[in-house]
């Protein structure tokens, strides 16, 4: 779990400016979701909350630590995209042991077959082990754990998505329009699954869509981006009744 601070935040592309001095602190353990017309910056800042892509402003701390010189792979975050972004030729089970297997300090170890013959290959082969059985049972997805990925629906591949970012224990998930590739009804199932699986693991979790109706029903909070610049924090309620301008209200469909 992990406080996230972001402060004062610029970043320009070339002489494109498209994220303007972005202030926002996400609780631990928060459901907030980054909604807002496509090309309003969402995606750019949550790539560079994961260390993706660097801002030319600004400063951001995860649970008290400014990560701003960190890596992606040392922010401990995971980030879950709308492409799915599976390995089509590993099963289910090796997707989702691949992050724990690249946590292996030594190269070698990261090989199955060499890393098998190394010392504390068992013990680690069996941490590994336990860890995807929590997850799959978790995702409900252990009937899977053999196939491969072009021979699971969506909706499965999603599961196996999240399934690989949750066994590294990340100390919040990022995700970027998830669902997108969905068909409606799918998706809406989803949504009950992903918000029941916040609640599961009481994670920091940050959500990016352009749905309203999304964010409207999964989020303890909504930042609600336009052009670049957050124009409003809140609740889904709050932002619904006290819209703080026309722009917010039309985008969440509040009474005039
Ligand atoms: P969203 O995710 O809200 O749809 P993005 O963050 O993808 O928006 O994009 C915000 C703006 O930044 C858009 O105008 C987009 O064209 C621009 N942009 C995004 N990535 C790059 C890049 N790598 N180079 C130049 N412009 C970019
Ligand atoms: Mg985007």
């Amino acid at each position: 779990m992990a406080q996230i601070a972001i402060q004062a935040l610029n970043k320009s592309f070339g002489d494109t400016r498209v994220l303007e001095e972005i202030n926002l602190n996400i609780q631990d353990g928060e459901f907030l979701t980054l909604v807002g017309p496509s090309g309003c910056g969402k995606s750019t800042l949550l790539r560079i909350i994961a260390g993706l892509e660097s801002q030319t402003e600004g400063h951001i701390s995860i649970g008290g630590c400014q990560v701003d010189q960190l890596r992606p792979k040392d922010r401990n975050l995971a980030m879950v995209f709308q492409s799915y972004a599976l390995y089509p030729h590993l099963t289910v089970r090796e997707n989702i042991v691949t992050p724990l297997r690249m946590r292996n300090h030594k190269w070698y170890q990261r090989l199955p077959l060499i890393g098998n013959l190394m010392p504390g290959a068992e013990h680690r082969n069996r941490e590994m082990e336990t860890k995807v059985n929590q997850v799959s049972e978790l995702l409900q997805i252990g009937h899977l754990l053999d196939r491969r990925p072009g021979e699971l629906s969506g909706g499965q591949r999603q599961r196996v998505a999240l399934g690989r970012a949750m066994v590294r224990s990340p100390d919040a998930f990022l995700m970027d329009e998830p669902l997108s590739n969905l068909d409606a009804k799918l998706r809406v199932h989803m949504r009950t699954e992903i918000a029941q699986l916040h609640k599961q693991l009481g994670t920091t979790f940050i959500y990016v869509t352009h749905d309203q109706a999304e964010a409207m029903t999964m989020s303890d909070r909504i930042a609600l981006m336009m052009d670049g610049e957050l124009l409003q924090v809140a609740t889904p309620e709050e932002i619904y009744r006290n819209p703080v301008d026309v722009r917010v209200a039309e985008f969440i469909g509040s009474p005039k």
